[in-house]
């Protein structure tokens, strides 16, 4: 009898030295199954009770209850205290500091070169334009040889561009869609292309191999060089207030006869000569001219009936002067710090 009641008492003394060594509920579960489980320590012990005479079994049976409802007890209380700790460790984990400083940056904002495409092209939908699109991957033909630059023309040189083969190549102007517009649609024609172009040209402060430029063409029966001036002017002065004015120079586009570069009095100065203009007083913002009667031709349209004007504007030499940003690459650079003051 006292041999049981002996492993009875140690089997006590075991469970409260393995429970004080007890910190989370899965250990608590493991050390309840090792001595009260089916088949746990003490489950094993009380086994042996059915050996014992008929007047020891209520003594030995008594202490076996004691021993029970101690472990039962004292490991209640554990388990209690272990989720209350474990709560207030989750709490602690996941409360929420409303003193620190927020990191939302706040609601995006147009880009400078969007603004100043929507800016533009909302001037010549209001002069009656309609909008065109077009690839930015195009064929020679349509960046090329349809207006004029064929094989070997020294254009190709200053336009030098990535190839994607031996015929096709990214845009290196939004000319090629005057030819594809005028190749979908007869006149009158009155649209306007903005998109991206492309040059094998290194990153500076004035040139990037990426830039936006918006090309325009009307075609119509008797458009005159005076159509194109008239127009011109509308835009300078919707674009950068009345006082503008334009100024033309002759120049050589291969795709329009006669072919001029259009300069804007400078916005900075109006005229006078600045730092911006270089002094001059004059910014160059786009080339312009009448549409070759080849180019017509090669479309399919009567030249002798038809003619037309086409003028191509640098978005990003806009927004800058738009803007008084003095470097291009600040317009890609994507730094969030340069684009709200654009808000
Ligand atoms: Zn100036």
């Amino acid at each position: 009898m006292s041999d049981l009641k002996d492993s009875l008492l140690s089997q006590k003394e075991a469970f409260d030295a393995a429970l004080s060594k007890v910190t989370d509920s899965a250990a608590a579960e493991q050390l309840r199954v090792a001595f009260l489980g089916k088949k746990g320590s003490l489950t094993q012990v009380l086994r042996g009770m059915g050996q014992l005479s008929a007047e020891e079994r209520p003594l030995v049976g008594k202490v076996a209850n004691e021993v029970r409802s101690h472990m039962e007890e004292i490991l209640s209380a554990r388990i209690s205290e272990i989720k209350e700790l474990e709560k207030s460790h989750k709490l602690k984990r996941e409360v929420i500091d409303v003193t620190i400083p927020s990191s939302y940056e706040g609601a995006g904002a147009r880009h400078p070169l969007n603004m100043a495409i929507n800016e533009i092209c909302d001037i010549f939908l209001g002069l009656g334009y309609s909008i065109g699109e077009g690839p930015e991957v195009e064929y020679d033909k349509y960046n090329f040889e349809l207006l004029r630059i064929p094989e070997g023309h020294p254009s190709r040189d200053t336009q030098d561009t990535f190839y994607i083969t031996d015929n096709i190549l990214l845009r290196t102007q939004t000319s090629g869609l005057q030819i594809r517009t005028m190749e979908k649609q007869k006149p009158p024609l009155k649209v306007i292309c903005p998109g991206k172009v492309y040059r094998s040209d290194a990153l500076d402060s004035t040139h990037s191999p990426v830039f936006h430029q918006i090309e325009g063409l009307v075609v119509d029966k008797g458009v005159t060089m005076g159509d194109l001036v008239g127009s011109l002017q509308l835009f300078a002065k919707k674009l950068f207030g009345e006082n503008t004015k334009i100024r033309l120079r002759p120049h050589h586009f291969p795709f329009t006869e006669p072919s001029v570069e259009v300069d804007l009095t400078c916005w900075s100065c109006g005229g006078k000569g600045c730092r911006v203009c270089k002094g001059e007083g004059w910014i160059e913002v786009l080339g312009a001219g009448m549409v070759h009667p080849e180019v017509l031709e090669n479309c399919g349209i009567d030249s002798e009936v038809y003619s037309g004007f086409a003028f191509g504007i640098g978005v990003e030499r806009t927004a800058m002067g738009r803007y008084g940003i003095d470097d291009i690459r600040l317009l890609y650079e994507n730094d969030v710090r340069f684009l709200k003051q654009f808000k």
